[in-house]
């Protein structure tokens, strides 16, 4: 991952630290959404899921079951299956501009597919597995396509042995989730400063108005 001390406007227009990930904060406020993946298949939504072959050990783009040789250009033949979206619900990604394919290979190790919704263009996550909270496998999928994590998931959860993505990955999901509140803290500060400031013009508006009000009696 790259690191970076330029300033970007989708960094919420603050100086980021050398260590910390170049993400965006685009999804910070992205909260679930619930949505029925059980009709629409094709018409409304796409989705893009990559699986491990299970021959070769590739990460394979594939819509339901097939085998490699058929959907990729390869002499292995291994079977693969996704399933797409299972819970009825999606986390948006706002400003979605990778290869969506790429995007999914890039979170094949994760219970999480990449959703096309054809009316408007847009791209979101979705869960393709569920059975337990799935926040840390959310952040990380958030972070691998170059985000920050929403706030939504800022309160992890804690599991016997760990987080479920394993320690490294677990450290790195906390830091991202720093960037995401230092972020949000910066948004909360200009309003406070904005809110000062919309303060002393209503009391200056008021001010004026009772000394008009005082040179027509
Ligand atoms: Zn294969």
């Amino acid at each position: 991952m790259n690191t970076t001390r330029t300033r970007s406007s989708r960094t919420g227009g603050i100086e980021m630290k050398e260590e910390e990930e170049r993400l965006n904060c685009d999804a910070i406020d992205a909260k679930p959404v619930d949505y029925d993946f059980s009709k629409g298949y094709g018409e409304k939504w796409e989705y893009f899921e990559a699986v491990e072959c299970d021959k070769c050990g590739g990460a394979v783009i594939v819509q339901g079951e097939n085998h490699h040789n058929d959907v990729e250009k390869t002499n292995c033949d291994g079977y693969l299956n996704s399933d797409g979206p299972m819970m009825d619900y999606y986390y948006p990604l706002p400003g979605f501009d990778m290869d969506v394919e790429d995007a999914a290979k890039a979170i094949v190790d994760l219970p999480l597919c990449i959703v096309h919704f054809n009316e408007n263009d847009e791209y979101a996550l979705a869960l393709t597995g569920g059975g337990m909270n799935l926040s840390w496998h959310i952040c990380t999928a958030y972070l691998k396509l170059g985000y920050m994590p929403p706030l939504h998931f800022a309160e992890l959860p804690k599991f016997a042995g760990g987080p479920p993505i394993g320690p490294a990955a677990g450290k790195r999901v906390l830091k991202a989730m720093e960037q995401s509140i230092k972020v949000s803290q910066n948004w909360l500060d200009g309003y406070k400063v904005k809110l000062k400031d919309m303060r002393e013009w209503v009391a200056e508006c008021e001010e004026d108005k009772k000394k008009r009000e005082q040179k027509t009696k």
